[in-house]
């Protein structure tokens, strides 16, 4: 059956491999896609296939030995001057060429900043779906489909996403949805050097780039963050929380309430609409836990709630849950954090503690 008589047929059973788009970063492969590449293997093994990736640069090819420590068997590299700067249409067709040259089943991109950019030109160029913001995915093996499994009407279906009758199939999920897959050094794979035709038709040149001066960290990188709700009951609150992340050496964030309410900025909110945090320890406080909250938080190691409710849903979603006022308990926590480090005894016990504290965590 054809979708639209205009586009080209194409056979699904042609298609076969599971892709992984790497986004580069500063000269290295990006986090969010190596999270991409873990799913794609998962993905390969339930299908008995191969596991694809694509590098697009200028000097990538000294990156993809590392694409197949991480889980690639076939690295499709298309390295030239051509791809010095990122355009969203010229990486959008080189993209598109290969995914028709090599017919992969499914291709799968990490939602940042520039993946969201550029992958809806990569899917209409080959007139296919593309399911955003998935939060899972599952092999149907009877129909021998890949479906994208993700949350909506505010979290209160989950949808499960079949793409019929194109090739690929294209998924992107947030990062840090995620985990990043274990690096192994004994992998072996293919490096395919390619040759994308691109004629970028839409004649936008870049002139320059430069980068915002943030004030602070960007919160999915950080390890220690500090969440502040509702519960805050105004700006204010986030002073408190300030000072403690400043004392732990975390950063701030938020849930949507408090970005909604003007306390803090979108570019720090966790959730479904916000960012997926992936934090070794995580204070929520005055945050209630909702579904889409929770969301953000599932690849954070440690949660700490701090709630004066007793009931509310937080408390079945973290390693830690203090009930009470938060303006009486984080203080008191401020206090003896910074007791803790004026004393290099207390120091160690701390470090012990919290050693202790993670295996315990782990199971070990
Ligand atoms: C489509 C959709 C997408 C969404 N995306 C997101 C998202 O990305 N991120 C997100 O966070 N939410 C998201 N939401 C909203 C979400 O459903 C909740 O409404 C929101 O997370 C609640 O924020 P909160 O926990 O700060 O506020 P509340 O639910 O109002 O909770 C406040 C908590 O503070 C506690 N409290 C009050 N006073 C104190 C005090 N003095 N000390 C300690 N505790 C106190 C209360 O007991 C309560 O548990 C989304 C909703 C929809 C429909």
């Amino acid at each position: 059956m054809s979708i639209c008589s205009e586009w080209d047929r194409i056979n699904p059973e042609e298609y076969v491999g599971v892709w992984a788009y790497l986004e580069v970063e500063d000269g290295s492969l990006s986090e969010a896609g190596l999270q991409m590449l873990g799913v794609a293997r998962l993905l390969a093994s339930q299908k008995d296939t191969y596991v694809g990736a694509v590098l697009i640069g200028r000097g990538v090819s000294s990156l993809a030995r590392e694409a197949i420590y991480y889980g690639a068997d076939r690295v499709y590299v298309a390295d030239d001057e051509r791809f010095e700067k990122y355009y969203p249409t010229l990486y959008g067709e080189a993209l598109a060429y290969l995914a028709k040259e090599y017919k992969p089943e499914a291709l799968l991109v990490a939602g940042t900043m520039r993946g969201r950019e550029f992958t809806p030109y990569v899917a209409n160029i080959l007139k296919t779906g593309i399911t955003a913001d998935c939060t899972s995915f599952e092999v149907d093996s009877a129909a021998k489909d890949i479906l994208g499994v993700r949350p909506t009407f505010g979290a209160y279906l989950i949808a499960h996403i079949r793409t019929l009758n194109r090739r690929p199939a294209i998924f992107t999920a947030r990062p840090n949805v995620f985990p990043t897959p274990q690096k192994d050094l004994a992998r072996e794979g293919e490096i395919i050097p390619t040759n994308p035709k691109v004629v970028d038709a839409v004649g936008v040149k870049l002139l320059g780039r430069s980068r915002f001066g943030r004030g602070a960290a960007p919160i999915e990188k950080a390890k220690i963050l500090v969440s502040g709700g509702k519960g805050l009951g105004g700006k204010e609150g986030f002073t408190i929380l300030e000072e403690f992340a400043k004392v732990i050496g975390g950063e701030v964030s938020g849930s949507r309430k408090a970005v909604d309410a003007g306390w803090i900025t979108h570019d720090r909110q966790v959730g479904q609409t916000g960012k997926a945090v992936r934090a070794d320890l995580y204070f929520a406080v005055g945050i209630s836990g909702a579904v889409q909250h929770l969301f953000g938080i599932r690849e954070v190691r440690c949660v700490v709630a701090i709630n004066k409710d007793p009931d509310a849903p937080i408390f079945d979603n973290c390693d830690y849950g203090l009930v009470g006022d938060y303006t009486e308990i984080v203080p008191a926590l401020i206090k003896a954090v910074k007791k803790i480090k004026a004393s290099p005894q207390l120091i160690t016990n701390f470090v012990n503690l919290n050693i202790n504290v993670v295996n315990l965590i782990k199971g070990n």
